[in-house]
């Protein structure tokens, strides 16, 4: 076996269903008395519900999260937690939430309970990224990671089906590129492999029956395995591109990862055929194939795989690809322009990976 580096994030885990009920256990036992709960405005019910299960000890609910944390949100969030005493976080949502949770933790130095509610994976990374006039920066800090992550399958029975489907792929290619990362090791490749396969077996149960609490249960035990992926090792093309797309084009976090994934594995199959091969095991009805097994994966999602279905347009393909190699980072493969360009006009086409 080769030699390698395992950094294990601390953090604490409740894991279940039902599991919201231990909140005020994990609220005494880091002595907190005054904690504000975060949601975004469509999620206000989640926050009442945590706020109602603390006996209203709470410094107040701030139901202002949104995507792509943008910084005078937080600045706003500061200004209220302080002025109502606050002297910790809880931020029950999806990736939005969340980093609302991880910026003003991180500012203020004050503890932060994470309730995650989709499958982005947010809580198990010490990374943030935030929008300051439009602009999207990330840092990564291990005080930005959440000390507490409490994972309760009821609070995702509301996830829609579709924000179910493509918020599941999203947690897949952070096992995905997990698998091929340069510095990964061998404890993270057990976490890719089983999260993978869990997220592929839950999701088309979800799809065929989103009540199902079994399929939801193997699902967010599938996020958080890649969650931590993501918060462990280094990312490549595929985030990239993710963060590229998304960020200079205003489009869809999950929804373009789920477009994207196929064809990014695919500009890398060459050079990864070992996490190819892990990959296909982790995936039902692969025929020993990782792309094939995505993309009968994705047929049976029934998402949407065209970025045009999202309001790209056909000029910004050129666009996103002159971005794409402008800033260098690792790859399994080198960054090539016209291969890059290709891949992102079948992905902008929603064209099948081959
Ligand atoms: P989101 O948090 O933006 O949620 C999308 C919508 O779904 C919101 O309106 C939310 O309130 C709603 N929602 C969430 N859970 C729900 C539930 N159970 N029932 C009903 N509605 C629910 O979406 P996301 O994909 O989780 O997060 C995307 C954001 O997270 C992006 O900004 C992305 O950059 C960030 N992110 C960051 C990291 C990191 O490590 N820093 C990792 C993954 C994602």
């Amino acid at each position: 076996m080769d030699a390698f580096e395992y950094n294990s994030n601390p953090g604490r885990v409740v894991f279940g269903s039902g599991t919201l009920k231990r909140l005020p256990e994990e609220v005494a036992h880091l002595n907190l008395s005054a904690p504000l709960v975060l949601s975004t405005p469509h999620q206000v019910l989640q926050a009442d519900l945590v706020k109602e299960l603390l006996n209203n000890n709470v410094a107040g609910v701030f139901s202002e999260a949104t995507m792509h944390t943008p910084t005078h949100i937080t600045k706003k969030g500061i200004q209220y937690a302080k002025a109502n005493g606050a002297d910790s976080v809880i931020s029950v949502g999806g990736g939005s939430t969340i980093g609302l949770g991880k910026a003003i933790s991180f500012r203020m130095g004050i503890p932060h309970i994470c309730i995650p509610t989709t499958y982005a994976g947010s809580e198990m990374t010490p990374i943030l990224g935030e929008t300051v006039d439009g602009i999207k920066k990330t840092r990564s800090d291990p005080r930005i990671l959440p000390g507490t992550v409490i994972y309760d399958a009821d609070l995702t029975m509301t996830l829609p089906s579709a924000m179910s489907a493509t918020s599941g792929v999203n947690a897949i290619a952070h096992a995905v590129e997990a698998l091929y990362a340069y510095n990964t090791n061998p404890i993270i490749d057990l976490m890719a492999i089983e999260g993978t396969r869990a997220l592929a077996t839950a999701l088309p149960q979800i799809i065929a029956d989103p009540s199902s609490k079994p399929a939801r249960s193997l699902a967010l035990y599938g996020a958080w395995l890649c969650g931590t992926c993501l918060g462990s090792v280094g990312m490549s093309i595929h985030h990239k591109l993710c963060h590229t797309l998304g960020g200079s084009f205003n489009l869809p976090h999950a929804e373009t990862h789920t477009a994207v994934l196929p064809h990014a594995i695919s500009y890398n199959a060459n050079e990864t055929p070992e996490a190819m091969i892990k990959l296909a095991e982790a995936l039902p009805e692969s025929n020993g194939n990782a792309i094939h097994g995505l993309n009968v994966l994705l047929q049976k999602l029934q998402v949407k795989r065209g970025l045009k279905d999202y309001g790209m347009k056909e000029e910004d393909i050129d666009k996103a690809a002159e971005i794409a190699i402008s800033n260098s980072y690792w790859n399994p493969r080198e960054l090539e322009k016209e291969p890059i360009r290709e891949l992102i006009r079948r992905v902008w086409a929603g064209e099948p990976a081959r």
